[in-house]
């Protein structure tokens, strides 16, 4: 019998896409405002290597486009950690089943989720999601080495809620380690694959993917009796 729901946070509950353009924004006003350059054209710069190069050097690139000195690169990254973003919020199906969850209350909820420790935090605030779940966990507050697939985060919120790990679901979008160290623990897995996202398109071996896919989480409690019918 499934007890508790565990969501992963980018991606999952979020378009982590609209946190990205939000810091990149933010780090914009701060280079316009050093520099004197177009504060929309190092906005649209910043996107532009995101899309071709990947996350690793946007700053850098960005920098040398504009011919700005590269030890700026520490502070972008200062202000783009720091930055409060305004602009995200919930999935309009992610902010239903948490609201509904948490009104019914008949699941323990929960969160886990990886990336620096500050970035992580803002974005919980910013989403209001300590109101809406009953755990958070993210796993840099514990150690890089805590990241998912580590089985860390998920023995803890087991722990916590007083739960085996076959009562628990985990919800995530990256096959990659979302679903892996979840499943070799016990936990029930399910894929959320939206229209968008950083890794709707990843495909990998069985082992790594989840038991279940849904594009929406609008109907995860049939989903959960589902899995629970399954089970008996
Ligand atoms: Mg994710």
């Amino acid at each position: 019998m499934i007890k508790a729901v565990i969501f992963d946070l980018d991606d999952t509950l979020y378009y982590e896409l609209d946190y990205v353009k939000s810091g990149f924004r933010a780090v914009s006003r701060y280079i316009c405002s050093k520099y004197g350059v177009s504060e929309k054209e190092f906005y649209k710069l910043q996107l532009d290597i995101l899309e071709k190069e990947g996350r690793g050097k946007v700053f850098d690139l960005a920098l040398e486009n504009f011919s700005l000195p590269q030890d700026e690169v520490e502070k972008m990254l200062v202000v783009y950690r720091s930055h409060i973003p305004e602009e995200i919020r919930l999935y309009e199906d992610a902010e239903y089943i948490l609201e509904k969850l948490k009104k019914e209350g008949k699941y323990k909820t929960g969160i886990i989720t990886d990336g620096n420790s500050q970035v992580q935090w803002n974005k919980i605030k910013a989403l209001a999601l300590t109101d809406l779940v009953d755990e958070i966990i993210v796993t840099d507050d514990f150690g890089v080495d805590k990241r998912k697939p580590a089985p860390f985060a998920y023995l803890r919120l087991l722990e916590v809620f007083k739960i085996k790990a076959g009562e628990a679901v985990y919800i995530g979008d990256n096959p990659t380690k979302d679903f892996i160290g979840a499943r070799e623990l016990g936990l029930k897995t399910i894929r959320v694959m939206r229209e968008q996202g950083m890794h709707i398109e990843k495909r990998m071996e069985a082992a790594f993917e989840a038991d279940l896919k849904v594009n929406s989480l609008r109907n995860l409690e049939e989903l959960l009796q589902f899995i629970d019918i399954i089970q008996a």
